[in-house]
């Protein structure tokens, strides 16, 4: 007789304001329904009793506020349940948030001061679990009927686009456990370096065209203004990065701080924001189930999810190969570019370039496997304040023919000819 595969269906009963934590297994995706009860992940409500794809790697809990029974199908890296969880913390922040919502939205809230809801900004250090309270308190809102915007400063381990990347967008829906946040047009643009001591100045410069177009666009959406935004941040808080954190707060002007598993920071912004009475500075438990990442991790974690934009989640998208002269396409730097020595300058010289100075580069062997941002500009010295279509990737470069080879996620033509490199390179595996 044939043998027959041991059962891999093992069932888990939640009790009540409990998680079941899973990692799923490095190579196998993991399949998960909910049995019966109520459960949710980060913020979204499972469907009941239909089986749910989980890609390899994903981290996830599955939390029930009145109990649960979860069936789950394959192996897993680990999976376990705790009890102790801070997520009465947080939904008691998204009611506090939905009060504030409901005030900017009621009709006697005339004024941009009033009529504005809570714009929250989530802080703390790496692995504090900022990108799930944000996606949480998204998720919760979009629920209730709320369409907040989302905003992703993270150029690390951003959860919009791609690394190097700031972008912001409308949580219209829960977001889906699954595909995470629905791209329908968010709104994005290019840093192009994954730590923001690269260049500073032109992370705030960044930083502050992206904050200008959503005042824009609140301005005119009063739906999306009461509705309000949730903010995340990097990880990195000591230094230039408890500057950016500052930069941020004021440049959205964010009313609600978050600030996550660090004592230390949560008293420093505590301090410093004391004479601005409309800004709340809320400290929050970390949860025990986030996982820690070291670099190598982060650096793994980066090079799939450029690889996601181009093959999809399920690896269900055809990426398109597209050749181009290297006439038709004009590659540009910001920043950096030649830097004369301190001897060469008069005194008192500043030796750095300007960092928001835009260069051309010349196409050469150096772009392979370069990812490049297509810009939205239509001349380059609107490249730094432009926000981009999307990325493409180098394939080969043939300098004898003078070719160009290069990947984009959709086919038709590029909306411009211009593009922006950074030092964001990928190697295809
Ligand atoms: P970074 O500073 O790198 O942006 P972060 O502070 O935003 O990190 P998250 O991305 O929210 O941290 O969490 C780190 C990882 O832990 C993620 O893979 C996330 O899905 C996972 N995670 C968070 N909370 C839980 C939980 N309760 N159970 C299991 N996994 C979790």
């Amino acid at each position: 007789t044939a043998a027959t595969a041991a059962p891999t269906i093992k069932q888990v009963k939640l009790e009540r304001e409990s998680e079941l934590r899973i990692e799923v297994a490095n190579d196998t995706p993991l399949r998960l329904r909910l049995l019966n009860g109520t459960a949710e992940i980060f913020g979204t409500e499972l469907p009941p009793e239909m089986w749910l794809t989980f890609p390899p790697r994903l981290k996830f809990a599955v939390f029930t506020w009145y109990g649960a029974t979860i069936e789950m199908d394959g192996p897993t890296e680990t999976d376990y349940t705790a009890d102790e969880t801070p997520m009465v913390s947080y939904v008691n922040v998204h009611a506090v948030l939905e009060g504030r919502r409901n005030r900017a939205k009621a009709p006697s809230s005339s004024g941009s001061e009033a009529s504005q809801g809570p714009r929250v900004i989530v802080v703390g250090p790496t692995d504090s679990g900022k990108s799930t309270l944000s996606r949480m308190l998204l998720s919760w809102a979009a629920k209730q009927g709320w369409k907040p915007t989302y905003v992703d400063l993270d150029i690390g381990q951003g959860s919009i686009t791609i690394p190097g990347c700031i972008a912001a967008t409308p949580i219209e829906l829960p977001i889906d456990p699954v595909e995470g946040i629905s791209l329908e047009m968010p709104l994005v643009y290019f840093y192009g370096h994954t730590t923001p001591s690269q260049n500073v100045d032109l992370y705030k410069a960044l930083v502050k065209e992206l904050a200008q177009i959503l005042e824009r666009q609140f301005t005119g959406n009063a739906e999306s203004r009461a509705a309000g935004m949730v903010i995340n941040t990097m990880g990195w808080i000591e230094g230039v990065g408890y500057e950016l954190i500052l930069h941020a707060i004021d440049t959205f002007s964010a009313n609600v701080v978050l600030v996550l598993g660090q004592e230390k920071l949560f008293s420093m912004l505590r301090d410093v924001l004391r004479n601005k009475p409309n800004v709340d500075v809320v400290k929050l438990q970390k949860s025990g189930g986030v996982v820690s990442r070291s670099s190598k991790v982060r650096q793994k974690a980066r090079s799939y999810r450029i690889r996601e934009y181009f093959y999809g989640i399920a690896n269900d998208l055809s990426p398109h190969s597209n050749i181009a002269n290297f006439s038709d396409l004009f590659v540009y730097r910001i920043g950096g570019g030649p830097q004369a020595p301190r001897s060469a300058l008069p005194i008192g010289a500043d030796p750095v370039a300007n960092p928001l100075r835009v260069t051309a580069v010349n196409i050469d062997r150096d772009l392979l496997h370069v990812v490049l941002a297509v810009s939205y500009a239509q001349e380059p010295d609107q490249i730094v304040s432009s926000n981009i279509a999307g990325l493409i990737y180098i394939t080969d470069i043939d300098l004898q023919r003078r070719k160009i080879t290069y990947l984009t996620p959709t086919a038709g033509d590029l909306p411009s000819k211009y593009l922006i490199m950074g030092t964001l390179t990928w190697l295809e595996t």
